[in-house]
């Protein structure tokens, strides 16, 4: 029997008129890819806004490793364990590939900006920072300004970022957009492997990644999950070819 990590039930949503999000209920499972699909606009990364904690839902509950964090921060919450990226880039460009994870791991443990040590000498940033950059294969990048990666490397220092943190579940909010078929396979390959120590709640438009990495999957269309399954059944969904696949 797999564990359940992650569970969100009957989560709402409303921005003034627009309902984003209308009673979606999940869960996410230990060892597993469960992928997130739906049409632009259909309340993806609002979800994960809410699941994170930088959106209050107007209704509904979230659990981590069993424990409601509902109405946690989003500070409290990554400190329980919950990693994410985000859709849009947050690394600082001309700061090494380590100094960024290092300023990742430091901002989650609590400290304040002014009193920060000199990151490059504290081992408690360093060693977690080092063991996530292994696990991405970037640690031959460590030193390099994150200004001269390319688009795929800076993805994989986003998904280090929420590694060094030692998260129980990660979320990740399309991370193969802009990629190329290279990045799109080497990431594909890296979260593959990933999976089998933190479960990852997967937001993802190129379908090919999602067929191939999700053991289970949710379409999300109009801010209500239409379907859900593995790969083969929501593949062959009707409903889903019509609403999403455009068929
Ligand atoms: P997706 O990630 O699936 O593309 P979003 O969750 O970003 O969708 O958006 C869902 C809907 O909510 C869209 O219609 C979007 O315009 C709207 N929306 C998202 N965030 C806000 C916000 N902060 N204020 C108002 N409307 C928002
Ligand atoms: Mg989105």
């Amino acid at each position: 029997m797999s564990e359940t990590v992650l569970s969100l039930n009957d989560l709402h949503k409303r921005f003034g008129a627009l309902q984003a999000t209308r009673g979606v209920s999940l869960d996410l499972q230990e060892g597993e890819i469960h992928a997130l699909i739906g049409p632009n606009g259909a309340g993806k990364s609002t979800l994960i806004g809410q699941i994170a904690g930088s959106l209050a839902p107007d209704q509904g509950s979230v659990h981590l490793a069993g424990r409601e964090i509902t109405r946690l921060s989003v500070a409290q919450r990554a400190r329980l364990g919950l990693g994410r990226s985000f859709q849009v880039s947050s690394l600082a460009e001309p700061l090494s590939v380590m100094r960024n994870v290092m300023i990742g791991v430091q901002a989650l443990q609590g400290h304040s900006f002014r009193f920060w040590k000199p990151v490059y000498r504290d081992e408690s940033l360093l060693a977690p920072a080092r063991e996530a950059l292994e696990r991405m294969q970037l640690l031959h990048r460590a030193d390099t300004p994150v200004s001269e990666l390319s688009h795929g490397e800076r993805r994989q220092v986003e998904v280090a970022c929420a590694l060094a943190l030692k998260p129980r579940a990660l979320l990740l909010d399309e991370p193969m957009a802009g990629l190329g078929p290279e990045g799109t396979a080497r990431l594909t390959e890296l979260l593959e492997a990933l999976k089998l120590e933190v479960p990852i709640l997967l937001i993802e438009h190129d379908m090919e990644a999602v067929f191939r990495l999700a053991d289970r999957i949710s379409v999300l269309v109009a801010g209500s999950i239409i379907a859900h399954g593995d790969s083969v059944t929501i593949r062959q969904d009707p409903q889903v070819r019509e609403a999403y696949l455009g068929d």
